[in-house]
């Protein structure tokens, strides 16, 4: 490929809604242009990184006896009104109607529409286990579109689907998708590590995400070096031993509880600077509506509330922070001054994180407005049944390990690819049942497991780049050789480009031959800036010299071998 016929223009500027890398060197390289938020239009360039990552997905999925196939992207409404996720999905959805007014989704998932091809398919277990999968658009009303290709509107994902007999076969199933996973991102260069994260809806069923470390990663992960545990910040545990209990102060003495006026300071932040006593001195108390029944959370002034343990302790199916009216009712205050001492309501149920567990000396909302409470000891002047103490917020750098008591570190993540398993939950809402071999009928069992094939593109980008651009890993690159010749109009120096690109391209190596009548200086920042693996430079002056340089992008120019031209192709190979 000539760079001078090449669709593509790169960009100087960083675009102005470009708030990491990743985003920024997309746009600037040319791989991508934005059409509106969160929707992209792919170029030539990142067309070419989009369909190796596909196929590195497709060998692999193949490899692990998973079949393609591919369904509409235009979902009928019955098929989300089978699971009830029609109405649950919530304005995550896109949704539309024919011109008959029959309702559709543009579909954000598709595990309907593929157990109801397996329902319509499958009758006998000697058609199981059965893993099928597609790679396809998939659409998302985002609340927040951002980062680029991370989380956009529209994205292409693979999602596959296993139907089994029974649980050890789906855990077999299972386990097969998270090894081809694991080679899938092997492949691509990436470093993504399997998280354990939270079932949701599924209970306590097992999944797996799996991560790019990144700075600019969306997710919190909780890391133990100790025992290798992993877990997202919704689901990780901590230990509940002393050590682990928070670093909150503990207090002493028994002075009885006193009220102390703390006017317009209603946040930890600001009960604390007007108090000049650090957050962990405080019980932070919120009121959530578990199934919209008040519950009050206790945790230390420097923890954050885990919702999803929260919801799980609670068993309920939904916990939201109550209204300011039902806050006002139970606890006698507005938020800011509530506490666990003596609310409103006597009968409120107060629940608290095993930190505070013993925790005496506190200070606490006073279910007053305007004014907390010093010396609150949690056991003498709560009310807090004692099987309500659990672990309820969300783990903090130097927790202890709940598997090995050592102390985890926390480290952002973007999430690339999740592995679930669904157990009964959509074959059963459909009957998607088989005959086993004494021709009674059963449930299928089924696990689902998805890449976000465009967000892995991005995410390479953002574990592979430098201060000049992206740095390739020669699997996915654009191109893996770019021959810069500096001398286009020189006829010795365009047969040796043209005859490199030829022997390359023989050899099965992408290359791009830049020809344009540029500076060297242009030449070599677009290259840098897209990150072309290996560059080789065919120059008059070089080549009189008897050579052309060759450096992989990853390494500085004090590594620049040079090569007389005959060698060239063998040398880049090597070093691809
Ligand atoms: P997230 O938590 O980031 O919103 P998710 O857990 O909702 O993602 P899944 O339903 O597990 O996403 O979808 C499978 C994969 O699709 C994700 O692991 C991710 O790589 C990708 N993905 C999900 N939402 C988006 C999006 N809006 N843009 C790009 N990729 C996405
Ligand atoms: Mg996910």
């Amino acid at each position: 490929m000539k760079w001078s016929k090449l669709f593509i223009q790169t960009l100087r500027e960083n675009p102005q809604d470009a708030e990491i890398d990743s985003h920024r060197l997309l746009v600037r390289a040319g791989l991508v242009r934005k059409v509106a938020g969160g929707l992209y239009a792919y170029l030539p360039l990142g067309m070419r990184v989009l369909e190796k990552i596909r196929r590195i997905v497709r060998e692999e999925m193949d490899a692990a006896g998973a079949q393609e196939i591919v369904t509409p992207v235009l979902q009928p409404a019955e098929l989300w009104r089978t699971t009830g996720r029609w109405d649950t999905m919530g304005p995550n959805m896109f949704k539309l109607r024919d011109r008959a007014e029959h309702e559709f989704a543009l579909g954000p998932t598709a595990e309907e529409v593929f157990t109801d091809i397996a329902k319509s398919l499958v009758s006998s277990y000697r058609q199981l286990p059965l893993t099928i999968y597609q790679i396809q658009w998939k659409f998302r009303d985002e609340t927040r579109p951002r980062f680029g290709l991370m989380r956009s509107k529209e994205f292409l994902m693979k999602d596959a689907y296993s139907f089994d007999t029974d649980a050890d076969g789906a855990d077999r199933s299972y386990w097969n998708m998270y090894h081809a996973y694991e080679r899938v991102f092997a492949r691509c260069g990436l470093k993504a590590v399997p998280v354990q994260a939270d079932g949701g809806d599924m209970g306590d069923s097992m999944t797996h995400e799996f991560h790019v470390l990144a700075d600019a990663g969306e997710d919190g992960i909780a890391f133990c070096e100790g025992c290798g545990y992993a877990a997202n910040l919704e689901k990780a545990e901590r230990g509940t031993g002393e050590q682990g209990t928070g670093n909150g102060e503990r207090g002493t003495g028994n002075a009885p509880f006193e009220e102390v006026p703390t006017p317009g300071a209603k946040t930890i932040d600001q009960v604390a600077a007007f108090m000049d006593l650090p957050a962990s001195a405080f019980v932070k108390s919120l009121v959530y509506a578990a199934d919209g029944k008040p519950v009050m959370v206790c945790v230390d002034g420097d923890r954050d509330v885990n919702e999803v343990k929260l919801r799980r302790f609670l068993g309920a199916k939904k916990v939201e922070l109550a209204d300011f009216e039902t806050v006002l009712r139970v606890t006698g205050a507005n938020a800011g001054f509530v506490g666990p001492v003596k609310p409103a309501d006597a009968s409120l149920r107060i629940v608290c994180d095993i930190a505070l567990k013993g925790a005496a000396g506190r200070i606490a909302g006073a279910n007053k407005d305007g004014f907390h409470l010093k010396n609150v000891d949690l056991s003498r002047d709560a009310k807090i049944a004692g099987a309500d103490c659990a672990d309820l917020t969300v783990v903090k750098d130097g927790d202890i390990c709940a598997k090995c008591g050592r102390p985890m570190t926390i480290k952002r993540g973007i999430e690339v690819g999740q592995v679930f398993k669904l157990g009964t939950k959509y074959t059963a809402a459909f009957n998607a049942v088989y005959k086993n071999d004494k021709l009674e009928e059963h449930v299928m069992i089924m696990g689902c497991y998805g890449i976000g094939v465009s967000r892995t593109l991005q995410a390479v980008i953002e574990q592979s780049h430098d201060k000049d651009g992206i740095v390739w890993p020669a699997s996915v690159a654009p191109y893996q050789v770019v021959v810069e010749n500096l001398d286009p109009d020189n006829a010795e120096a365009t047969k040796v480009a043209d005859a490199m690109e030829a022997e390359l391209e023989s050899a099965g190596i992408d290359v791009i031959v830049d020809d344009r009548a540029e500076r060297p200086g242009v030449k070599f920042k677009d290259a840098d800036l897209i990150g072309f693996p290996v560059r080789v430079v065919v120059g008059a002056k070089g080549l009189a010299n008897g050579g052309v340089e060759i450096k992989r992008r990853s390494e500085d120019k004090s590594k620049t071998r040079i090569v007389p031209p005959g060698g060239a192709v063998a040398t880049v190979k090597e070093m691809l």
